[in-house]
């Protein structure tokens, strides 16, 4: 540690973002940069405090605590304070392939779990992730490293997603030809067609990172589906192993009566559409769904929610309202909800702070029940009908969402989005290959392990464990990477 008083001198400290009303007008990223002075302090806040619950990555409660991918965090903040910015690159890409990505969209977890966050603020473990990586790129550090050597192995990874990446990125250093297979027109998964352009800027920051591993020495091949424009068992006989990182792509959706109504669309789809017409043309192209001057609904509250918020409000929605089901969280940690756990607490995230600024209020509707949807004589979506409940035990002692008689309620809309998370992964691939599943219809592979029951197959990130977060799938394929190097050469030095 540098600063033994750097916690009691400083305070907890984060760049400002761009205001609100003047960011909801282009798609740029919102995030400032700070002065090096100021983030060298808010470095030296870390305490090196012995047992650094940030880097443990364990599940508590069934929600992340620490970093999943076991980031060396206090190592890089110390560095960082010294001004030893190269040697903190060099700690921080030990253990993740991309602190680009997770340096802008990971909720951190360690954060949550950072013993300063005892009885004070945590440290600011993300901004200085993700400024060691922008420095880097900044100063020429990330200059292209093929291997060496080549083993002559070939591997298909399939799905280009963080979890796909990370794979292809380790097995590549490895020494093995990697070629990954994507259907989409673009590399990056969700990180391209799913995480708005705001937050994640796909040009400047996912682009760059597919033409470093290009350079690298990693094959790409877009717009090919495996299981539909090529056969798997073409896959198995053209290469040494196949890792399946094709996310958790099967929408959630609502059905009630209305559905089938025009304006009615899953949230994937809306915010798909929007980022491949803003790269493709600006949006001169129209071909996206348009929230202008429309009263639109996001049905569910998570991230996906979040993203359609920030996206309607970009193209200048009448309204917006975004509905959960579960009640509004406690603005502090509750007694059931101790630290180190990730800490449910109230936030006002991007897109709400964006309908605040404009609307006047959190677009936020709590405790609330779509019960049906009703169209004009045209067919399109004119009202959602909807119900308050309230969370009770059922017999089988299960909480569930008792509607409140009297608490109807009729809302205008014009747009409605489907953000009500995921159900697994698709079947052509899984079946075509025959791979098992396990009770949630994932991809059976233990984690750890990777392997499915097909041999020389594996999966990682969302369509093994659901869906989740970036830094959990960039550590899934970091794991399936090392697995597949062991499979193909008998013993492996991948981490
Ligand atoms: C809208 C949205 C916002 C999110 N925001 C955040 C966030 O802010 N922070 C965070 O940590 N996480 C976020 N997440 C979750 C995160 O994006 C995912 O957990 C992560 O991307 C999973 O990575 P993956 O590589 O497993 O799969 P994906 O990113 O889903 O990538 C899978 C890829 O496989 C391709 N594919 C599928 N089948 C085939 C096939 N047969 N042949 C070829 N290609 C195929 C798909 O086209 C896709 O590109 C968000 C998710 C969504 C939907
Ligand atoms: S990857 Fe996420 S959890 Fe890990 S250090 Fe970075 S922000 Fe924290």
């Amino acid at each position: 540690m540098g600063k033994p008083t750097g916690f009691i001198e400083h305070q907890r400290e984060l760049p400002e973002d761009r205001a609100p009303l003047e960011r909801v007008r282009d798609w740029q990223e919102f995030h400032h940069h700070m002065p090096e002075e100021r983030l060298r302090e808010q470095g030296s806040r870390c305490m090196d405090c012995g047992v650094p619950f940030c880097h443990t990555g364990t599940l508590i409660s069934g929600m992340a605590s620490g970093c999943p991918i076991n980031n060396l965090i206090p190592e890089w903040n110390d560095l960082v304070y010294r001004g030893l910015w190269h040697e903190a690159l060099e700690r921080l890409l030990k253990t993740n392939n991309f602190p680009e990505f997770t340096g802008r969209v990971c909720p951190a977890p360690c954060e949550g779990s950072c013993v300063l966050g005892l009885n004070e603020t945590p440290v600011t473990i993300k901004n200085i992730e993700g400024t060691i990586i922008e420095r880097a790129f900044e100063e020429g550090w990330m200059a292209p490293r093929p291997p060496e050597k080549r083993t002559g192995k070939k591997v298909a990874v399939v799905g280009s997603g963080p979890s796909g990446l990370a794979c292809a990125a380790q097995l590549n250093r490895a020494g093995h030809w990697v070629t990954v297979f994507e259907r989409a027109d673009r590399i990056g998964g969700l990180l391209m067609y799913g995480i708005p352009n705001m937050k994640l800027d796909k040009q400047k920051v996912v682009q760059r990172r597919v033409d470093l591993m290009a350079a690298e020495g990693v094959q790409f091949v877009t717009g090919v589906e495996i299981g539909r424009d090529l056969p798997a068992a073409q896959l198995r006989a053209e290469f040494d192993a196949i890792v399946m990182c094709c996310g958790a792509t099967k929408g959630r959706d609502l059905s009630i009566e209305g559905r089938q109504l025009e304006g009615i669309h899953m949230a994937v789809r809306f915010l798909h559409l929007n980022t491949k017409s803003l790269l493709d043309s600006q949006h001169a192209d129209g071909e996206y769904i348009s929230a202008k001057d429309k009263n639109v609904i996001v049905i569910g509250g998570g991230d996906t929610g979040t993203d359609c918020v920030g996206t309607s409000m970009r193209h200048g929605c009448k309204t917006v309202t975004q509905f959960e089901i579960m009640p509004r969280p406690a603005d502090t940690r509750q007694p059931n909800n101790p630290w180190p756990e990730w800490p449910k607490v109230y936030l006002l995230d991007y897109g709400q702070q964006e309908a605040k600024a404009r609307f006047g209020d959190d677009p936020r509707q709590y405790l609330i029940n779509t019960k049906r949807f009703v169209g004009d004589a045209q067919g399109k979506v004119k009202e959602l009908h909807t119900v308050q409940v309230e969370w009770v035990k059922g017999d089988n002692g299960r909480p569930f969402p008792k509607e409140i008689p009297g608490s109807e309620k009729v809302w205008p809309a014009d747009l409605v989005l489907l953000a009500m998370g995921f159900l697994g992964p698709e079947d052509t691939m899984l079946e075509q290959l025959a791979v098992e599943r396990d009770e949630r219809s994932n991809a059976k592979a233990q984690y750890g392990r990777f392997a499915t029951n097909v041999e020389g197959v594996f999966a990682a990130g969302d369509m093994r464990r659901g869906q989740s977060l970036v830094v959990w799938a960039i550590n899934e394929g970091r794991g399936a990477a090392r697995e597949c190097d062991r499979y193909l050469m008998g013993q492996t030095q991948l981490p």
